[in-house]
């Protein structure tokens, strides 16, 4: 679905998302016809609509917000090219993706028809990475890689690991979720000829109904030919901001064996604010979150600090400091105080 004439057809849209502006936001409208049929259409609340189906809110902006908030442009070191973390790179392999998230933080980028990277920004980038031993990971993001063909995958991934197979390289993507259908056998197959070093698979499901029979295969292929799987979850209001929800998600996803990695606190991008949850209610969902889930299933809550600051958890604080005889206190995740001395080294 590409256009709200061709949508409305099929999803009866509110004002509000008749009202949307197309061309005063760079983010393009396009939904899979595999999620669309996720969504209920008699539920103009469906959590699923709303990561998709644009409205007239992606029009306003709230001070502090920015179109480049993690300081991406400036830490663009080669062609797609952003190193901002000493020891991992990113790499936009494609603006392009399967179903375009309205939350999505890189949206100056995300289907602005750049297309694939050319050759000659492959060969730039991985030149840059070649040369800078201090890489030890690159995630292939975007957009999302696995709307490029087989081919074209194998060609960037050969380019990155001919001169540096030590690589590691993390496959950022949310295709298992929205078109769950690219995800082959014959895909699998051509990353396994390329296993110098391992891949990481980083999914970004958020909603416990984006896990469904087809999403579940997809997953599994990776995880079965040994690629580890790891998911992050960005916290959407009106989405998954309610713990059951929450704690139903995470459970699902390492019953798929997908760890669940980061749980996101919303970016301050332009035209998102309808998306952000007050970080107060954020804290209080993840430490309910810690009570309820196990240490496998729980992710980590944080931050990506505005002007390029990083990523940061947040979360309610255990421990309080320490006590007239030096030993530290903690409180546990339900309130009681716990004491913990250090040892006595003298
Ligand atoms: S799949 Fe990723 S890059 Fe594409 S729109 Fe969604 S969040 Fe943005």
């Amino acid at each position: 679905m590409r256009t709200l004439e061709e949508l409305d057809r099929l999803l009866p849209l509110t004002a509000q998302e008749k009202s949307w502006i197309g061309e005063e936001c760079s983010l393009p409208l396009g939904i899979s016809r595999y999620y669309l049929g996720l969504i209920d259409p008699h539920d103009p609340q469906d959590p699923l609509r709303r990561q998709v189906v644009p409205t007239c809110h992606e029009s306003f902006e709230q001070s502090g917000e920015s179109g480049d908030p993690l300081a991406e442009v400036s830490h663009t070191m080669a062609p797609r090219l952003i190193h901002r973390y000493r020891n991992r790179a990113a790499f936009l392999v494609t603006d392009t993706c399967a179903t375009y998230c309205r939350h999505c933080f890189r949206r100056r980028f995300t289907g602005a028809s750049g297309g694939k990277a050319t050759a000659e920004e492959l060969s730039q980038a991985a030149l840059y990475v070649a040369s800078h031993l201090e890489i030890k990971e690159l995630l292939f993001t975007g957009g999302d890689p696995f709307t490029l063909s087989d081919i074209q995958l194998e060609q960037m991934i050969q380019a990155f690991r001919s001169m540096r197979p030590d690589l590691l390289i993390r496959l950022c993507t949310r295709t298992p979720a929205t078109f769950p259908e690219r995800i082959t056998p014959e895909l699998i197959i051509m990353l396994k000829r390329h296993m110098s070093a391992p891949f990481y698979l980083l999914t970004q499901f958020n909603h416990p109904r984006e896990i469904t029979p087809e999403s579940r295969a997809a997953v599994a292929l990776f995880v079965d030919a040994g690629i580890p799987a790891l998911n992050q979850t960005v916290l959407l209001r009106g989405v998954n901001d309610e713990v059951d929800t929450l704690e139903t998600l995470m459970n699902a996803l390492v019953a798929l064996r997908v760890k669940p990695y980061y749980l996101f606190q919303g970016d301050l991008v332009h035209g998102t604010a309808h998306f952000r949850v007050p970080l107060e209610k954020g804290m209080a969902l993840e430490a309910e979150l810690r009570i309820r889930l196990s240490g496998l299933a729980m992710p980590t809550y944080a931050i990506d600090l505005p002007d390029g600051g990083g990523k940061v958890p947040i979360g309610k604080r255990y421990c309080e400091g320490r006590d007239e005889q030096g030993a530290w206190i903690f409180r546990t995740p339900e309130g009681q105080r716990r004491r913990y001395p250090d040892p006595d080294l003298s």
